[in-house]
């Protein structure tokens, strides 16, 4: 018997709800609130098992949230609506004493900027509410920090080399869209490249570092290394890494768009003028561009995400290459939405199953990679996210 508060109904928002309603063992009462009711409702209807109530709520005010929370009584807030938002559901959750988990890390509107710092800073106050916080349990990051504990746990005494590689190799039929929020996803992939190397940070430019890697089942994509917020919490909790970087695939019509955009002053979060009202241009550009969860009805191929680690085992260097295929037409068969929607909604129920069970609780603030991978694991397949390994394969990097 528990109860689960989803905030945010977009793309990610839809699977969560539907997921969590397919698993009425666990969750037995579901409320989805967000920005604007009648995108709830419509999920409501789709979704099927633990019916779905719903409600409107602006997350950016406390109050709101607390008002909410305190009429529902969840058991846990489920947040996914944007990082902005991170803050305000956090403090709602502390002054309600219910505990939290979320799927993307802080950042604030008015800079492009994300780091765990802002959330790590509420450790204490979680701690002695005697609440749990659960930080980027979506795909990337969440299954793929999952992976790197469960690599670290059973096939390694040391690990050393970490690249994370994700590629989508999927068609949405669109010139340019993003796959997610195309704010988030904009400020996220233009900024500077950065890694770990030997105990610091490396900065490179945006894309400065290209390698074609071949993907299974999909075959070579050209990757860059950018940075990804998971980076930050997985050097910290697995100090022996001697470097840990993220590739992403980008096509080369994507690149040229995103060049442009950038060029002609689109990805900006500068405020101006336009015609007497106040616009932020990625904002105004968030408009004019396909909604993310839409994109799913006639999107073809799959995506590949994955963790290629190199480290010892017994005196020995090992390699290990751990990853999931998700086909973005299977995806959309099962819940209407594409595949990252997909793959960042099944671990986000899934770990909200982890706290509910008893398996992921503890009181503070955790990454995700801080709490036992193998009850996740064991489950992340019959979920629809099923995964497969490689030992000792070339794994290029
Ligand atoms: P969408 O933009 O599709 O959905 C966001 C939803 O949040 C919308 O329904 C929006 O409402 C709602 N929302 C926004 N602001 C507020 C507010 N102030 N109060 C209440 N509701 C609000 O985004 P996605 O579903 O694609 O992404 C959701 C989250 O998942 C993001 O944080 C994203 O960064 C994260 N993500 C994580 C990934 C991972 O692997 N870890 C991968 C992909 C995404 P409305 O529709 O009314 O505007």
């Amino acid at each position: 018997m528990s109860k689960v508060l989803i905030i945010g109904a977009g793309g990610v928002g839809s699977v969560v709800a539907q997921k969590c309603a397919a698993n009425p063992d666990v969750f037995t009462e579901i409320l989805l609130a967000s920005r604007t009711l009648s995108k709830c409702d419509a999920i409501a209807a789709r979704s099927k098992g633990t019916k779905i109530q719903t409600a409107k709520v602006d997350a950016d005010q406390v109050p709101e949230l607390v008002k909410l929370i305190r009429s529902f009584q969840p058991d846990l807030v489920i947040n996914v609506a944007l990082p902005y938002q991170d803050l305000t559901i956090m403090d709602a959750c502390l002054e309600t004493g219910v505990s939290y988990l979320d799927t993307a890390n802080y950042e604030p509107k008015d800079e492009a900027k994300f780091e765990y710092s802002w959330q790590w800073a509420y450790k204490e106050r979680f701690r002695e509410r005697g609440i749990t916080a659960i930080l980027g349990c979506g795909f990337d990051p969440g299954v793929t920090s999952i992976y790197t504990a469960y690599a670290a746990k059973h096939h390694f005494d040391e690990i050393q080399y970490l690249d994370i590689v994700d590629c989508n190799a999927g068609d949405h039929g669109k010139a340019f869209a993003t796959n997610f929020n195309p704010e988030i996803n904009i400020r996220e992939v233009t900024q500077n490249g950065r890694y770990w190397e030997n105990g610091k940070w490396v900065e490179t430019r945006p894309h400065e570092i290209k390698k074609a890697l071949n993907y299974p089942n999909i075959g070579p994509k050209n990757s860059y290394v950018i940075y990804h917020e998971e980076l930050e919490s997985l050097v910290k909790n697995f100090p022996t890494l001697k470097r840990a970087r993220f590739w992403m695939t980008f096509g080369d019509e994507y690149l040229t768009h995103l060049r442009v955009i950038q060029n002609i002053g689109m990805a900006s979060i500068e405020p101006i003028m336009y015609k007497g009202v106040e616009i932020i241009p990625l904002q105004f550009l968030k408009e004019t561009l396909p909604n993310p969860g839409d994109l799913g009805e006639n999107y073809t191929g799959e995506t590949s995400i994955g963790c290629r680690i190199r480290g010892l085992k017994n005196g020995k260097e090992q390699t290990y290459y751990i990853w999931n295929n998700c086909s973005h037409q299977a995806a959309y068969d099962e819940t209407g939405m594409q595949g990252v929607s997909y793959t960042t909604g099944v671990p986000a129920m899934l770990g909200a199953m982890m706290y509910l069970t008893g398996k992921w609780k503890k009181p503070g603030v955790f990454n995700v990679e801080e709490f036992d991978p193998d009850p996740f694991m064991a489950l992340i397949g019959k979920h629809g996210l099923p995964w497969q390994e490689e030992i000792n394969g070339d794994i290029e990097l």
